[in-house]
Protein backbone atom coordinates (compact mmCIF):
# COMPACT_ATOMS: atom_id res chain seq x y z
CA UNK A 1 0.00 0.00 0.00
CA UNK A 2 1.20 3.43 -0.69
CA UNK A 3 2.06 6.03 1.99
CA UNK A 4 -0.80 8.12 3.35
CA UNK A 5 0.59 11.42 4.62
CA UNK A 6 -1.75 11.26 7.54
CA UNK A 7 -3.85 8.12 9.11
CA UNK A 8 -6.17 8.68 11.81
CA UNK A 9 -8.19 6.19 13.65
CA UNK A 10 -11.57 7.23 14.63
CA UNK A 11 -14.66 8.90 13.28
CA UNK A 12 -15.67 11.08 15.99
CA UNK A 13 -15.83 14.45 15.98
CA UNK A 14 -11.83 15.02 16.64
CA UNK A 15 -11.12 12.53 14.12
CA UNK A 16 -13.14 14.47 11.21
CA UNK A 17 -13.01 17.42 12.09
CA UNK A 18 -8.76 16.73 11.85
CA UNK A 19 -9.74 14.78 8.89
CA UNK A 20 -11.34 18.02 6.94
CA UNK A 21 -8.84 20.35 7.62
CA UNK A 22 -6.16 18.40 6.23
CA UNK A 23 -7.83 16.82 3.38
CA UNK A 24 -8.93 21.14 2.31
CA UNK A 25 -5.52 21.63 2.88
CA UNK A 26 -4.61 18.85 0.11
CA UNK A 27 -2.59 16.00 2.07
CA UNK A 28 -3.89 12.31 1.61
CA UNK A 29 -6.09 11.58 4.59
CA UNK A 30 -7.17 8.22 5.59
CA UNK A 31 -9.66 7.98 8.49
CA UNK A 32 -10.25 4.28 9.82
CA UNK A 33 -13.19 4.03 12.00
CA UNK A 34 -14.24 0.41 13.78
CA UNK A 35 -17.84 1.44 13.49
CA UNK A 36 -20.46 1.14 10.52
CA UNK A 37 -21.27 4.82 11.23
CA UNK A 38 -19.17 8.00 11.44
CA UNK A 39 -19.73 10.07 14.22
CA UNK A 40 -18.33 8.81 17.59
CA UNK A 41 -20.72 9.20 20.15
CA UNK A 42 -22.35 12.09 17.44
CA UNK A 43 -24.40 9.51 15.69
CA UNK A 44 -27.70 8.49 15.68
CA UNK A 45 -30.17 5.40 15.42
CA UNK A 46 -33.41 4.91 13.76
CA UNK A 47 -36.67 2.83 15.02
CA UNK A 48 -39.70 2.55 13.37
CA UNK A 49 -39.57 6.08 12.01
CA UNK A 50 -38.07 7.45 15.61
CA UNK A 51 -34.19 9.16 15.12
CA UNK A 52 -32.55 8.68 18.63
CA UNK A 53 -29.27 10.61 19.57
CA UNK A 54 -26.70 7.55 20.41
CA UNK A 55 -25.04 10.06 22.74
CA UNK A 56 -25.10 13.83 23.98
CA UNK A 57 -29.15 15.03 23.16
CA UNK A 58 -27.56 18.53 22.50
CA UNK A 59 -24.11 20.42 22.99
CA UNK A 60 -22.71 23.65 23.69
CA UNK A 61 -21.39 25.72 20.68
CA UNK A 62 -18.92 27.66 23.34
CA UNK A 63 -17.61 29.38 20.86
CA UNK A 64 -15.66 26.77 19.00
CA UNK A 65 -18.13 24.86 17.38
CA UNK A 66 -20.24 27.10 14.91
CA UNK A 67 -16.69 29.08 14.39
CA UNK A 68 -15.34 25.58 12.98
CA UNK A 69 -18.44 24.87 10.70
CA UNK A 70 -18.26 28.21 9.42
CA UNK A 71 -14.57 28.37 8.74
CA UNK A 72 -15.10 24.85 6.69
CA UNK A 73 -18.00 26.42 4.53
CA UNK A 74 -20.24 23.83 6.67
CA UNK A 75 -22.40 26.19 8.62
CA UNK A 76 -25.53 26.56 5.91
CA UNK A 77 -25.27 22.66 5.43
CA UNK A 78 -26.99 22.10 8.69
CA UNK A 79 -29.75 23.97 10.40
CA UNK A 80 -29.38 24.04 14.28
CA UNK A 81 -32.36 24.32 17.15
CA UNK A 82 -32.08 25.37 20.36
CA UNK A 83 -32.54 23.78 23.39
CA UNK A 84 -33.93 24.70 26.89
CA UNK A 85 -33.28 22.97 30.17
CA UNK A 86 -35.49 23.38 33.42
CA UNK A 87 -35.33 21.92 37.14
CA UNK A 88 -38.31 19.61 38.35
CA UNK A 89 -38.76 17.97 41.76
CA UNK A 90 -42.26 16.94 43.09
CA UNK A 91 -44.88 18.99 40.92
CA UNK A 92 -42.48 22.00 41.05
CA UNK A 93 -40.52 22.67 37.42
CA UNK A 94 -38.13 26.10 37.24
CA UNK A 95 -37.06 26.52 33.84
CA UNK A 96 -33.50 28.02 33.34
CA UNK A 97 -34.57 30.83 31.09
CA UNK A 98 -32.29 34.39 32.76
CA UNK A 99 -30.13 33.85 35.62
CA UNK A 100 -32.84 36.91 37.15
CA UNK A 101 -35.91 34.68 36.01
CA UNK A 102 -34.24 31.69 37.89
CA UNK A 103 -33.26 33.04 40.65
CA UNK A 104 -36.75 34.50 41.20
CA UNK A 105 -38.58 31.72 40.87
CA UNK A 106 -36.45 29.46 42.92
CA UNK A 107 -36.56 32.08 45.65
CA UNK A 108 -40.70 31.14 45.60
CA UNK A 109 -39.53 27.99 46.12
CA UNK A 110 -36.86 28.38 48.87
CA UNK A 111 -38.00 31.54 50.19
CA UNK A 112 -34.96 31.57 52.98
CA UNK A 113 -32.70 31.08 50.37
CA UNK A 114 -33.56 34.33 48.96
CA UNK A 115 -30.63 36.55 49.38
CA UNK A 116 -28.10 33.39 49.17
CA UNK A 117 -29.78 32.58 45.41
CA UNK A 118 -29.84 37.03 44.44
CA UNK A 119 -25.69 36.52 45.53
CA UNK A 120 -25.45 33.16 43.68
CA UNK A 121 -26.82 34.46 40.21
CA UNK A 122 -25.23 37.64 40.25
CA UNK A 123 -22.06 36.04 40.42
CA UNK A 124 -23.34 33.35 37.77
CA UNK A 125 -24.48 36.36 35.30
CA UNK A 126 -21.53 38.68 35.74
CA UNK A 127 -19.37 35.10 34.80
CA UNK A 128 -21.36 34.35 32.09
CA UNK A 129 -21.51 37.59 30.08
CA UNK A 130 -17.91 37.74 30.52
CA UNK A 131 -18.19 34.09 29.62
CA UNK A 132 -19.71 34.79 26.35
CA UNK A 133 -17.68 38.04 25.80
CA UNK A 134 -14.77 35.79 25.67
CA UNK A 135 -16.28 32.72 23.79
CA UNK A 136 -16.75 35.75 21.13
CA UNK A 137 -13.83 37.14 21.21
CA UNK A 138 -11.57 34.15 19.23
CA UNK A 139 -9.32 33.77 22.32
CA UNK A 140 -10.54 29.91 22.23
CA UNK A 141 -8.00 29.76 18.76
CA UNK A 142 -5.42 31.89 20.39
CA UNK A 143 -6.33 35.33 18.38
CA UNK A 144 -4.05 37.94 19.81
CA UNK A 145 -4.27 36.39 23.45
CA UNK A 146 -2.78 39.61 25.27
CA UNK A 147 -4.68 42.16 23.81
CA UNK A 148 -8.45 39.99 23.77
CA UNK A 149 -7.62 39.52 27.77
CA UNK A 150 -6.79 43.14 28.28
CA UNK A 151 -9.63 44.09 26.39
CA UNK A 152 -11.94 41.55 28.21
CA UNK A 153 -10.56 42.51 31.50
CA UNK A 154 -11.28 46.00 31.18
CA UNK A 155 -14.87 45.74 29.17
CA UNK A 156 -15.46 43.14 31.71
CA UNK A 157 -13.78 43.87 35.23
CA UNK A 158 -16.29 41.95 37.63
CA UNK A 159 -15.45 38.97 35.21
CA UNK A 160 -12.23 38.61 36.87
CA UNK A 161 -13.68 38.68 40.13
CA UNK A 162 -16.30 35.86 39.10
CA UNK A 163 -13.69 34.06 37.71
CA UNK A 164 -11.63 34.38 41.24
CA UNK A 165 -14.33 32.83 43.39
CA UNK A 166 -14.39 30.20 40.97
CA UNK A 167 -10.55 29.22 41.09
CA UNK A 168 -10.07 26.35 42.91
CA UNK A 169 -13.70 25.97 44.03
CA UNK A 170 -16.14 22.87 42.44
CA UNK A 171 -19.69 23.36 42.09
CA UNK A 172 -19.89 21.36 45.65
CA UNK A 173 -17.82 23.38 47.22
CA UNK A 174 -19.72 26.73 45.47
CA UNK A 175 -23.16 25.58 46.69
CA UNK A 176 -21.88 24.52 49.57
CA UNK A 177 -20.39 28.34 50.56
CA UNK A 178 -23.85 29.63 48.87
CA UNK A 179 -26.53 27.53 50.17
CA UNK A 180 -27.69 26.44 53.37
CA UNK A 181 -30.85 24.49 52.15
CA UNK A 182 -30.04 20.34 51.59
CA UNK A 183 -32.51 19.83 49.10
CA UNK A 184 -31.05 22.88 46.97
CA UNK A 185 -27.50 22.16 47.54
CA UNK A 186 -28.38 18.73 46.11
CA UNK A 187 -30.35 19.60 43.17
CA UNK A 188 -27.79 22.41 41.74
CA UNK A 189 -24.72 19.94 42.34
CA UNK A 190 -26.92 17.75 40.08
CA UNK A 191 -26.64 19.59 36.77
CA UNK A 192 -23.94 18.69 35.13
CA UNK A 193 -21.29 16.43 35.84
CA UNK A 194 -21.40 15.57 39.93
CA UNK A 195 -17.77 17.33 40.73
CA UNK A 196 -16.48 19.81 38.28
CA UNK A 197 -14.32 22.83 38.47
CA UNK A 198 -15.99 26.19 39.72
CA UNK A 199 -14.97 27.50 36.11
CA UNK A 200 -17.05 24.91 34.12
CA UNK A 201 -19.94 25.72 36.72
CA UNK A 202 -20.39 28.76 35.34
CA UNK A 203 -19.70 27.64 31.70
CA UNK A 204 -22.87 25.18 32.12
CA UNK A 205 -24.97 27.98 33.33
CA UNK A 206 -23.66 29.78 30.20
CA UNK A 207 -24.71 26.96 28.03
CA UNK A 208 -28.35 26.40 29.77
CA UNK A 209 -29.37 30.06 29.05
CA UNK A 210 -28.17 30.86 25.77
CA UNK A 211 -25.73 28.08 24.25
CA UNK A 212 -26.74 24.76 24.05
CA UNK A 213 -27.60 23.56 20.54
CA UNK A 214 -29.43 20.67 18.31
CA UNK A 215 -28.72 19.45 14.46
CA UNK A 216 -32.17 19.21 12.76
CA UNK A 217 -32.69 16.17 11.55
CA UNK A 218 -30.38 14.05 14.49
CA UNK A 219 -27.05 14.40 15.32
CA UNK A 220 -25.89 12.08 12.63
CA UNK A 221 -26.41 14.26 9.75
CA UNK A 222 -23.54 16.52 11.21
CA UNK A 223 -21.39 13.61 11.68
CA UNK A 224 -22.14 12.65 8.06
CA UNK A 225 -21.69 16.79 6.82
CA UNK A 226 -18.26 16.23 8.29
CA UNK A 227 -17.53 12.93 6.41
CA UNK A 228 -19.09 14.38 3.31
CA UNK A 229 -16.76 17.22 3.66
CA UNK A 230 -13.65 14.77 3.81
CA UNK A 231 -14.51 12.61 1.13
CA UNK A 232 -15.56 15.73 -1.38
CA UNK A 233 -11.79 16.92 -0.50
CA UNK A 234 -10.05 13.89 -1.57
CA UNK A 235 -9.73 12.37 1.93
CA UNK A 236 -11.05 8.63 2.45
CA UNK A 237 -13.28 7.48 5.72
CA UNK A 238 -12.81 4.12 6.13
CA UNK A 239 -15.89 2.90 8.12
CA UNK A 240 -16.05 -0.58 10.04
CA UNK A 241 -12.28 -0.75 9.65
CA UNK A 242 -10.66 -1.40 13.31
CA UNK A 243 -6.98 -0.45 13.71
CA UNK A 244 -4.98 -2.90 15.97
CA UNK A 245 -1.73 -1.45 16.37
CA UNK A 246 0.11 1.79 15.75
CA UNK A 247 3.40 0.51 14.32
CA UNK A 248 6.52 2.28 16.11
CA UNK A 249 9.80 1.98 14.59
CA UNK A 250 12.91 4.27 15.85
CA UNK A 251 10.83 5.84 18.46
CA UNK A 252 7.94 7.12 15.66
CA UNK A 253 5.10 6.01 14.50
CA UNK A 254 4.88 4.81 11.11
CA UNK A 255 1.52 3.29 10.07
CA UNK A 256 -1.44 1.64 11.53
CA UNK A 257 -1.83 -2.46 11.34
CA UNK A 258 -6.26 -3.06 10.57
CA UNK A 259 -7.61 -5.58 12.25
CA UNK A 260 -7.87 -7.59 8.94
CA UNK A 261 -4.32 -7.38 9.05
CA UNK A 262 -3.44 -4.60 6.52
CA UNK A 263 -0.96 -2.60 7.23
CA UNK A 264 -1.04 1.29 6.17
CA UNK A 265 1.86 3.35 6.22
CA UNK A 266 1.12 6.99 6.97
CA UNK A 267 3.67 9.94 7.71
CA UNK A 268 2.09 10.59 10.80
CA UNK A 269 -0.61 9.23 12.96
CA UNK A 270 -3.50 10.47 14.51
CA UNK A 271 -5.07 8.99 17.47
CA UNK A 272 -8.81 10.27 17.93
CA UNK A 273 -9.89 7.30 19.49
CA UNK A 274 -9.72 7.12 23.61
CA UNK A 275 -6.04 8.04 25.06
CA UNK A 276 -6.28 4.80 27.19
CA UNK A 277 -6.74 2.74 25.05
CA UNK A 278 -4.80 4.26 22.43
CA UNK A 279 -1.50 4.13 24.51
CA UNK A 280 -2.07 1.00 25.80
CA UNK A 281 -3.72 -1.48 23.35
CA UNK A 282 -2.42 0.11 20.35
CA UNK A 283 0.96 1.79 21.28
CA UNK A 284 1.79 -0.52 23.76
CA UNK A 285 3.67 0.04 27.75
CA UNK A 286 6.92 -0.64 26.27
CA UNK A 287 7.12 2.43 24.38
CA UNK A 288 5.91 4.87 26.50
CA UNK A 289 7.47 6.98 29.25
CA UNK A 290 6.74 6.04 32.79
CA UNK A 291 5.57 9.51 33.91
CA UNK A 292 2.63 8.76 30.89
CA UNK A 293 1.87 5.35 32.31
CA UNK A 294 2.10 6.28 36.05
CA UNK A 295 -0.87 8.81 34.51
CA UNK A 296 -2.71 6.23 32.66
CA UNK A 297 -2.57 3.87 35.44
CA UNK A 298 -4.01 6.89 38.24
CA UNK A 299 -6.55 7.70 35.54
CA UNK A 300 -10.04 8.05 35.85
CA UNK A 301 -12.73 8.10 32.71
CA UNK A 302 -15.60 10.66 33.31
CA UNK A 303 -19.15 9.10 34.54
CA UNK A 304 -20.87 6.47 32.70
CA UNK A 305 -24.59 6.61 31.57
CA UNK A 306 -27.62 4.51 31.87
CA UNK A 307 -29.84 5.95 28.51
CA UNK A 308 -33.82 4.73 27.84
CA UNK A 309 -34.88 5.75 24.30
CA UNK A 310 -39.08 6.03 24.22
CA UNK A 311 -40.92 6.48 21.23
CA UNK A 312 -44.40 7.66 22.43
CA UNK A 313 -47.99 7.26 20.31
CA UNK A 314 -49.90 10.17 20.40
CA UNK A 315 -52.99 10.71 22.57
CA UNK A 316 -54.93 13.85 24.09
CA UNK A 317 -53.79 12.76 27.41
CA UNK A 318 -50.20 12.95 26.40
CA UNK A 319 -50.39 15.97 24.56
CA UNK A 320 -51.61 17.58 28.44
CA UNK A 321 -48.78 15.99 30.36
CA UNK A 322 -45.95 17.04 27.75
CA UNK A 323 -46.87 20.66 28.50
CA UNK A 324 -44.83 20.21 31.50
CA UNK A 325 -42.05 20.21 29.43
CA UNK A 326 -41.33 24.38 29.40
CA UNK A 327 -37.98 23.09 28.38
CA UNK A 328 -36.88 19.84 26.20
CA UNK A 329 -34.46 18.67 28.83
CA UNK A 330 -35.15 18.36 32.73
CA UNK A 331 -32.96 17.18 35.51
CA UNK A 332 -35.76 15.79 37.71
CA UNK A 333 -35.63 14.94 41.42
CA UNK A 334 -37.49 11.37 42.14
CA UNK A 335 -39.93 11.27 45.19
CA UNK A 336 -36.49 8.71 46.68
CA UNK A 337 -34.20 11.72 46.10
CA UNK A 338 -32.34 10.43 42.87
CA UNK A 339 -32.79 12.33 39.68
CA UNK A 340 -32.50 11.50 36.18
CA UNK A 341 -32.90 13.54 32.85
CA UNK A 342 -35.45 13.76 31.21
CA UNK A 343 -35.35 15.12 27.31
CA UNK A 344 -38.43 15.61 25.13
CA UNK A 345 -36.44 15.04 22.10
CA UNK A 346 -38.82 16.01 19.35
CA UNK A 347 -39.78 19.59 21.24
CA UNK A 348 -36.74 20.85 20.12
CA UNK A 349 -36.87 19.08 16.58
CA UNK A 350 -40.06 17.87 15.63
CA UNK A 351 -38.76 15.97 12.84
CA UNK A 352 -37.10 13.12 14.68
CA UNK A 353 -40.72 11.56 15.45
CA UNK A 354 -43.34 10.54 13.12
CA UNK A 355 -46.21 13.06 12.81
CA UNK A 356 -47.61 13.64 16.35
CA UNK A 357 -45.69 11.29 18.14
CA UNK A 358 -43.12 12.46 20.71
CA UNK A 359 -39.31 11.02 21.31
CA UNK A 360 -38.20 11.25 25.09
CA UNK A 361 -34.72 10.50 26.11
CA UNK A 362 -34.34 9.38 29.80
CA UNK A 363 -30.64 8.77 31.73
CA UNK A 364 -28.73 8.76 34.62
CA UNK A 365 -25.27 8.18 35.66
CA UNK A 366 -24.30 4.34 35.86
CA UNK A 367 -21.02 3.32 37.38
CA UNK A 368 -19.25 1.27 34.85
CA UNK A 369 -18.46 -1.18 37.84
CA UNK A 370 -21.66 -2.11 38.60
CA UNK A 371 -21.41 -3.81 34.55
CA UNK A 372 -18.22 -4.48 33.98
CA UNK A 373 -18.76 -8.15 35.89
CA UNK A 374 -21.73 -8.57 33.66
CA UNK A 375 -19.71 -8.83 30.40
CA UNK A 376 -19.50 -12.56 30.38
CA UNK A 377 -22.80 -13.25 31.64
CA UNK A 378 -24.98 -11.88 28.68
CA UNK A 379 -28.05 -13.38 30.15
CA UNK A 380 -27.38 -11.83 33.86
CA UNK A 381 -26.99 -8.63 31.59
CA UNK A 382 -29.84 -8.67 29.77
CA UNK A 383 -31.96 -9.03 32.35
CA UNK A 384 -30.14 -6.14 34.41
CA UNK A 385 -30.41 -3.73 31.45
CA UNK A 386 -34.29 -4.86 31.65
CA UNK A 387 -35.02 -3.88 35.13
CA UNK A 388 -32.85 -0.98 35.33
CA UNK A 389 -35.28 0.68 32.07
CA UNK A 390 -38.40 -0.55 33.67
CA UNK A 391 -36.66 1.58 37.07
CA UNK A 392 -36.18 4.92 34.76
CA UNK A 393 -39.62 4.43 33.12
CA UNK A 394 -41.34 4.35 36.47
CA UNK A 395 -39.23 7.42 37.83
CA UNK A 396 -40.18 9.08 34.82
CA UNK A 397 -43.72 8.35 35.05
CA UNK A 398 -43.31 10.37 38.42
CA UNK A 399 -43.03 13.29 36.01
CA UNK A 400 -45.02 12.01 33.57
CA UNK A 401 -48.21 9.82 34.87
CA UNK A 402 -49.21 7.18 32.91
CA UNK A 403 -45.60 7.16 30.19
CA UNK A 404 -45.90 3.60 30.33
CA UNK A 405 -49.61 3.60 28.81
CA UNK A 406 -47.86 5.53 25.66
CA UNK A 407 -44.82 3.58 24.90
CA UNK A 408 -44.52 2.55 21.13
CA UNK A 409 -40.58 1.70 20.64
CA UNK A 410 -38.05 0.77 23.71
CA UNK A 411 -34.55 0.98 23.66
CA UNK A 412 -32.04 1.03 26.37
CA UNK A 413 -27.97 1.51 26.17
CA UNK A 414 -25.49 0.74 28.96
CA UNK A 415 -22.46 1.66 29.94
CA UNK A 416 -21.48 -1.52 27.72
CA UNK A 417 -23.50 -0.63 24.78
CA UNK A 418 -21.45 3.00 24.90
CA UNK A 419 -18.24 0.95 25.13
CA UNK A 420 -18.97 -1.34 22.66
CA UNK A 421 -20.06 1.76 19.77
CA UNK A 422 -17.45 4.08 20.78
CA UNK A 423 -14.12 1.88 22.25
CA UNK A 424 -14.17 4.86 25.37
CA UNK A 425 -12.42 3.44 28.22
CA UNK A 426 -14.60 1.85 30.52
CA UNK A 427 -17.58 4.06 28.68
CA UNK A 428 -16.37 7.78 30.14
CA UNK A 429 -18.83 10.22 28.25
CA UNK A 430 -16.96 12.50 28.41
CA UNK A 431 -13.09 11.78 28.46
CA UNK A 432 -10.95 12.23 32.02
CA UNK A 433 -13.28 12.59 34.82
CA UNK A 434 -14.41 16.06 35.34
CA UNK A 435 -13.55 16.41 38.85
CA UNK A 436 -10.26 18.68 39.33
CA UNK A 437 -8.94 16.35 41.66
CA UNK A 438 -8.73 13.03 39.70
CA UNK A 439 -8.97 14.95 36.41
CA UNK A 440 -5.89 13.39 34.08
CA UNK A 441 -3.51 15.83 32.29
CA UNK A 442 -0.77 14.66 29.56
CA UNK A 443 2.00 17.03 28.81
CA UNK A 444 2.00 15.73 25.26
CA UNK A 445 5.56 17.86 24.64
CA UNK A 446 6.69 15.80 28.04
CA UNK A 447 4.78 12.69 28.39
CA UNK A 448 4.97 11.25 25.40
CA UNK A 449 8.26 11.14 23.12
CA UNK A 450 7.04 9.30 19.98
CA UNK A 451 7.81 10.94 16.67
CA UNK A 452 4.81 11.40 13.82
CA UNK A 453 2.23 10.57 16.70
CA UNK A 454 -0.70 13.00 17.41
CA UNK A 455 -3.93 13.36 19.72
CA UNK A 456 -6.99 15.01 19.63
CA UNK A 457 -10.17 14.18 20.51
CA UNK A 458 -11.79 14.60 24.44
CA UNK A 459 -9.07 13.49 26.62
CA UNK A 460 -6.55 15.61 25.01
CA UNK A 461 -7.91 18.23 27.25
CA UNK A 462 -10.26 18.62 29.93
CA UNK A 463 -12.73 18.84 30.48
CA UNK A 464 -13.65 16.44 27.56
CA UNK A 465 -17.19 17.35 25.44
CA UNK A 466 -17.54 17.80 21.27
CA UNK A 467 -16.19 21.87 22.03
CA UNK A 468 -13.20 20.07 23.50
CA UNK A 469 -12.93 17.33 20.60
CA UNK A 470 -13.36 19.93 17.78
CA UNK A 471 -10.93 22.43 19.14
CA UNK A 472 -8.25 20.06 20.01
CA UNK A 473 -8.76 19.45 16.39
CA UNK A 474 -8.16 22.15 15.12
CA UNK A 475 -4.92 22.87 16.76
CA UNK A 476 -3.08 19.40 15.96
CA UNK A 477 -4.50 19.93 12.25
CA UNK A 478 -2.57 23.04 12.34
CA UNK A 479 0.03 22.31 13.97
CA UNK A 480 0.81 19.07 11.27
CA UNK A 481 0.07 21.50 8.14
CA UNK A 482 3.38 23.90 9.93
CA UNK A 483 5.26 21.07 9.94
CA UNK A 484 4.85 19.93 6.70
C1 LIG B 1 -25.05 10.41 26.88
C2 LIG B 1 -23.98 11.42 26.57
C3 LIG B 1 -24.25 12.76 26.72
C4 LIG B 1 -23.28 13.72 26.40
N1 LIG B 1 -23.61 15.04 26.49
C5 LIG B 1 -22.75 15.98 26.02
C6 LIG B 1 -23.12 17.36 25.97
O1 LIG B 1 -24.22 17.75 26.37
N2 LIG B 1 -22.20 18.25 25.48
C7 LIG B 1 -20.97 17.85 25.04
O2 LIG B 1 -20.18 18.70 24.60
N3 LIG B 1 -20.60 16.56 25.08
C8 LIG B 1 -21.45 15.62 25.55
N4 LIG B 1 -21.07 14.30 25.58
C9 LIG B 1 -19.69 13.96 25.23
C10 LIG B 1 -19.39 14.05 23.74
O3 LIG B 1 -20.31 13.30 23.02
C11 LIG B 1 -17.98 13.53 23.50
O4 LIG B 1 -17.09 14.19 24.38
C12 LIG B 1 -17.49 13.79 22.07
O5 LIG B 1 -18.48 13.45 21.14
C13 LIG B 1 -16.21 12.99 21.88
O6 LIG B 1 -15.77 13.07 20.54
P1 LIG B 1 -14.41 12.36 20.12
O7 LIG B 1 -14.28 12.46 18.67
O8 LIG B 1 -13.30 12.85 20.98
O9 LIG B 1 -14.59 10.83 20.58
P2 LIG B 1 -15.64 9.71 20.15
O10 LIG B 1 -16.95 10.30 19.80
O11 LIG B 1 -15.60 8.70 21.23
O12 LIG B 1 -15.02 9.10 18.83
C14 LIG B 1 -13.94 8.21 18.86
C15 LIG B 1 -14.11 7.28 17.67
O13 LIG B 1 -12.97 6.44 17.58
C16 LIG B 1 -13.40 5.15 17.18
N5 LIG B 1 -12.36 4.19 17.58
C17 LIG B 1 -11.92 3.93 18.83
N6 LIG B 1 -10.94 3.00 18.79
C18 LIG B 1 -10.76 2.68 17.47
C19 LIG B 1 -9.90 1.78 16.78
N7 LIG B 1 -9.01 1.03 17.44
N8 LIG B 1 -9.99 1.70 15.44
C20 LIG B 1 -10.88 2.46 14.74
N9 LIG B 1 -11.73 3.32 15.35
C21 LIG B 1 -11.67 3.43 16.69
C22 LIG B 1 -14.70 4.98 17.92
O14 LIG B 1 -15.51 3.96 17.35
C23 LIG B 1 -15.31 6.36 17.80
O15 LIG B 1 -16.11 6.48 16.65
C24 LIG B 1 -22.00 13.31 25.93
C25 LIG B 1 -21.72 11.95 25.80
C26 LIG B 1 -22.70 11.01 26.12
C27 LIG B 1 -22.38 9.55 25.96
Amino acid sequence: MTETDVVIIGAGMGGLTTAAYLARAGLTVRVFEQHTLPGGYISSFIRDGFTFPAGPTCFGSNGIIFPILKELGLEGKRHFARTSYQMSWGPHDVPFLTPQQTCRDLAIHFPGEASNLQRYFRWVRIGIDGFRAMLESGLMFGENVATTTIRLGLRHPLFLWAMAIARRQTNRSLHERYFKDALLRQMLNQLGYPVMAGQNTLGMWGAYFDDTWVPVGGMQGLANALMRFVHEHGGQVHLGKRVSRIRVEDRAAVGVDLADGTFVPARVVVTAADLYHTFFDLIGREHLLPILTNKLDAAVPSESIFAVFLGLRDSPRLETELQRFQGSHIWFTCANGEYIQLVLLSKDDPSIAPPGKHALFIGRLSPYEEWETLKSDNEAYQARKLTVTRRLIEQAGEFLPGLSEHIEVQEAASPLTYERYTSNWRAGSAGWNWDPQRSTHIDFSKDVTLGNFFAVGHYVHSPGGVPTAMITAWYIAREILKRK
